[in-house]
């Protein structure tokens, strides 16, 4: 049998006889279906200035981890 998975919430699903594949769910389906039509009827306007976080960019911190040896 083919099983595939939820593009929405990841949920494996067997893909003969699924209504709303390849969704698990309407749920799923009109989730994923209201977010890409909020994408496109996006109404461009006035975007909040409260955020002018642009520049001051700090180095990520704690990126010295070694690769220990496996034992298996
Ligand atoms: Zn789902």
């Amino acid at each position: 049998m083919r099983v595939v998975a939820c593009p929405q919430c990841g949920t494996q699903l067997p893909w003969e006889g699924n209504r709303y594949r390849p969704f698990c769910s309407e749920r799923c389906r009109l989730v994923d279906l209201g977010a890409w039509l909020d994408e496109k009827y996006t109404i461009p306007g006035p975007l909040d200035d409260e955020s002018a976080d642009t520049g001051d960019v700090a180095p990520v911190p704690g990126r010295d981890r070694r690769s220990g040896p496996e034992d298996g």
